[in-house]
């Protein structure tokens, strides 16, 4: 095994492409070696030495030594110093990295190889003594804290008492000899706290350092950050052992990071900060503050202390001209770090710069007009996910937050307004023109309107695809699930925090983004989709193929989805339609009904009412297809469940309240994922489904009337497993539509099919599709059907799975491709193999999810619908899943 990789001179054995095995630091420092850039030389411990070292009782591989000892060889060549040497020492900085940056989560050591006789002839050689035993120092906090294990405090400490002592206020203010104080001091608290002393030699200093980068790997920060961006533990970091440069030799030095254009606009113009005289961290860790890189930044900021561009105008000027080298490069906007010694530039770092959503758009668009990259190579740049920041308000970076509780980021966007406690609280507020916030312990569909009228969502209970997390990202409202931390005391009317009580009319805040929930008002920024934005999704709608519908059954939602560019509904769920006002009652009185008379009587009541909806949608959605599908879930979801609800209801539909309770027992499940709902209620209740369809024709002559355009419904009957199922709806519907078409005299053109959302039904889809003139993955049922697992039930295994490795995606949030895709796939096959041109497309949530949307375009759907404020992202992703 090749265990460890040279760079320097003009040369490199690695490249930027070879991030996985040397660490994206170790892999960019290569790449600009190799460019011919001024890149202090050195060596890179593959990361393959870092699992090795955890599958070994933490023992290096064999080999390992001697390939450093060589390398070592190599850099004091280049260099023209020697390590641990009398004269001319060669100094070193040990460095982590891993293959995606963890910013601040591992650790680094500079100055490494200084002991009380280098630090000697460090100061004869530069002629510096101060900054030979400033050097030295800042190598024994670093090296205190990274091997050796102790806080930062303890070395603060001593710092803050010796400079008391001495009078002098700022570390700059330091002589030589007083650091050489500050060392003294350090070495004695070392063996005091340690019980060792400090190791003088560089070589034990060297492995003691990457064995502790190496450690650093399985470190608290590092394991939590892993463990939230899915970095696997097998991944390892390498390790780069660099020739030092040195920042702080004298104020002809400096230390800088930058990026090559704007980070939080993307406007290009070059962006960062540099210390004169200082060393690495000073920068980040805040010890002072920094200077503007360029004079045009300077007076922007109002600062009265020059710019690098003033102060090093050569050193500027070179570092101008390798930004311009790199961005052609790489062709991106690139994140580095740079130190001058004494006059002369030398690059430490590169990496692809981190940017807000905008900046991403920002840098794409005007790097397609640089003629860098093409407008595919824009439109795979842009993170589909990210885009949710620039569709929703979001809080004010700039804001002080002050955080009471951090829940799950169920649906993006921020909002803040008033605590309201229940639903009805929430629809009197938005009469008097009051915002508030829905706070419930968890949500029902009964809260929908409640929902509607709050600015945002924020639960107690709940995960990722509860209620309230479903029914807010579709509305496109900000939510907040699950924060466990917080109590919701209906008796008192409370919101109870750690410290913190708060009532109904108090102020929060709420950011769907980042799970937060915060106290009081926050400035927001309001989304705004720019030039950019617009010009990114005309290139992603030449390149995708697939076409991207929504979930709607609102007017409001398919405005907003037109206004997003959908293009048609892929699923409307008519059911929603009756938890509308009164429409609750006549339902009620539907499902409760004891005699097919009396059951049409009510259904004659909701017929007007489905059909005004249907007409409304069909005006707005004119010109593009509608799928919508038969009443779905099981009937006992539309009746009330406390006695308080009971009592009313009884009273309301003229009942007597037993009686209701003997209905509503009758009407109990075990399993109503699995029981009474879809295409079998239609079977029971045919009456159910003529209502439907005569609402939906009787609608669609009504708008092609209004509109001049002809309405092409695609009826969608639910749950099916069975042909003979369907053969029986179908036959309901088309004799709907023969008496409707001649009632009205105008023909009307429709499809009937069916959701696929049951394994039978994908298994059996050539037999299905003589039948259905069209297929919709209802994938969030699938997902269910398939690995058997309620979905609202999934949140007491789930997380222990991930957690274990036993599942790496929650498969109701990703489409699980093996086992659901699977039956995707064979559904496809089969239903086209009997209807060639079968029109097929997706409508569970995942069709609003990026990887799942990949999937979709190489099973080869038609179509792919999301909620509203997804089909930007939807769209953006089916363009991506082409190139
Ligand atoms: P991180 O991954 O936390 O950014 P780095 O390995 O980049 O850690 O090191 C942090 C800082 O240390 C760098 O920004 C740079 O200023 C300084 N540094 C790293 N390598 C060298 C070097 N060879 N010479 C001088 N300073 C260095
Ligand atoms: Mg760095
Ligand atoms: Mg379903």
């Amino acid at each position: 095994t090749k265990w460890v990789y040279s760079f320097g001179g003009g040369k490199a054995e690695g490249r930027a492409d070879m991030a996985e095995l040397l660490g994206g630091k170790g892999a960019n420092l290569a790449e600009m070696s190799f460019l011919g850039l001024p890149v202090p030389p050195g060596l890179t411990i593959v990361s393959d030495a870092c699992t090795h070292y955890y599958l070994h009782n933490r023992n290096f591989p064999d080999g390992l030594k001697a390939a450093v000892v060589e390398g070592l060889q190599k850099l004091e060549q280049l260099s023209g110093r020697k390590f641990g040497g009398k004269a001319n020492p060669l100094l070193l900085a040990v460095r982590s990295g891993s293959r995606v940056s963890m910013p601040g989560m591992m650790d680094t050591v500079l100055n490494l190889g200084l002991n009380d006789q280098t630090v000697a002839a460090l100061a004869d050689d530069t002629g510096d003594p101060r900054f030979a035993w400033d050097s030295y120092r800042r190598f024994i906090e670093m090296y205190g804290g990274v091997v050796m294990g102790l806080g930062h405090d303890i070395f603060e400490e001593i710092l803050e008492d010796e400079k008391a002592r001495l009078g002098r206020e700022l570390d700059t203010d330091m002589t030589g000899e007083e650091w050489q104080g500050v060392v003294g001091r350090y070495k004695e608290m070392l063996e005091e706290e340690v019980g060792q002393t400090f190791p003088e030699d560089p070589m034990s200093q060297l492995w003691g350092a990457i064995g502790a980068i190496f450690a650093s790997w399985t470190n608290p920060r590092a394991l939590s950050y892993r463990l939230m961006h899915n970095i696997p533990a097998d991944w390892g970091t390498a390790v780069n052992i660099q020739v030092m440069v040195f920042g702080n030799l004298g104020n002809s030095s400096a230390t800088g990071v930058a990026f090559t254009r704007n980070p939080s606009t993307g406007v290009r113009e070059l962006y960062g900060e540099f210390l004169v005289n200082a060393q690495g961290e000073d920068v980040v860790a805040g010890i002072r503050t920094p200077q503007s890189i360029t004079e045009r930044a300077r007076i922007e900021t109002g600062s009265d202390r020059p710019s690098m561009e003033k102060l090093m105008p050569e050193a500027f000027e070179a570092f101008l001209a390798v930004c311009n080298r790199l961005e052609n490069h790489y062709r991106d906007m690139l994140d580095l770090e740079f130190t001058i010694e004494r006059g002369k530039l030398w690059m430490l770092q590169a990496r692809s710069g981190k940017r807000t959503a905008k900046a991403a758009m920002r840098v794409a668009v005007d790097m397609v007009e640089e003629g860098l990259i093409t407008a595919a190579d824009a439109v795979d740049r842009i993170d589909p996910s990210s885009l949710d920041q620039l569709l929703h308000p979001t809080i004010d970076p700039s804001a002080r937050r002050d955080v009471i509780g951090t829940g799950l980021p169920a649906s993006p966007g921020a909002a803040s307004g008033e605590i309201v406690f229940t639903s009805e609280g929430a629809i009197a507020a938005e009469k008097e023109g009051r915002k508030v916030i829905l706070v419930r312990t968890e949500t029902s569909p009964e809260d929908i309107h409640g929902m509607q009228a709050a600015q945002g969502i924020l639960t107690t209970r709940g995960g990722m695809t509860s209620h309230a997390a479903v029914v807010a990202r579709g509305m496109g409202l900000p939510c907040v699930c699950g924060v466990g931390s917080l109590r919701v005391d209906m008796r008192n009317r409370e919101l109870v925090a750690q410290g913190v009580k708060l009532r109904e009319g108090d102020i929060i805040s709420i950011d769907g983004s980042s799970g937060h929930v915060l106290k009081g008002f926050q400035p927001m920024l309001q989304p705004e989709l720019s030039g950019d934005f617009e010009r990114i999704m005309g290139w992603a709608d030449r390149i995708r193929r697939m076409k991207v519908r929504t979930n709607a059954e609102t007017p409001s939602d398919a405005r907003a989805a037109r206004a997003f560019g959908a293009e048609g509904i892929g699923l409307c769920r008519t059911e929603h339609m009756f938890f509308e006002g009164g429409r609750i009652n006549v339902m009620r009185e539907m499902i409760l009904a004891e005699s097919v008379e009396e059951r049409r009587s009510a259904l004659n009541l909701l017929l007007p009412m489905q059909r005004e909806d249907f007409v409304e949608l069909f005006e707005i959605m004119h010109g593009t297809p509608i799928t919508i599908r038969l009443l779905d879930p099981p009937l006992h979801e539309f009746l009330p469940k406390s006695e308080e609800e009971i009592e009313e209801v009884a009273g309301r539909i003229g009942m007597a309240s037993s009686h209701l309770r003997e209905r509503i027992d009758a009407l109990h499940e075990f399993n109503p994922m699995l029981g009474h709902r879809g295409c079998r209620l239609h079977i029971s209740h045919p009456e159910i489904v003529e209502m439907q369809a005569r609402a939906i024709f009787e609608a669609a002559v009504i708008a092609a009337r209004k509109t001049g355009e002809a309405v092409e419904p695609e009826i969608m009957v639910p749950v099916v497993g069975l042909k003979a199922e369907l053969d029986y709806v179908k036959a309901r519907i088309d004799e709907v539509a023969r008496s409707v078409i001649e009632e009205s005299g105008m023909t009307i053109h429709y499809l009937v099919g069916t959701m696929i959302e049951l394994p039978r039904a994908a298994l059996r889809a050539h037999v299905i599709a003589e039948v259905a003139e069209f297929f919709s993955y209802g994938t969030n049922d699938l997902t269910q059907t398939t690995f058997g697992m309620s979905r609202d039930d999934a949140s007491a295994f789930l997380p222990t799975y991930m957690q274990k490795g036993i599942i790496e995606r929650d498969p109701f949030v990703n489409l699980d491709f093996d086992g659901v895709g699977e039956l995707i796939k064979i559904a496809a096959e089969r239903g086209r193999r009997t209807r060639p041109g079968l029109k097929l497309g997706i409508c569970g949530e995942h069709g609003g999810d990026p990887s799942s949307i990949a999937f979709c375009e190489e099973a080869g759907l038609d179509y792919v619908s999301c909620s509203p404020f997804r089909v930007p992202i939807a769209k953006l992703a089916a363009a991506q899943a082409t190139i």
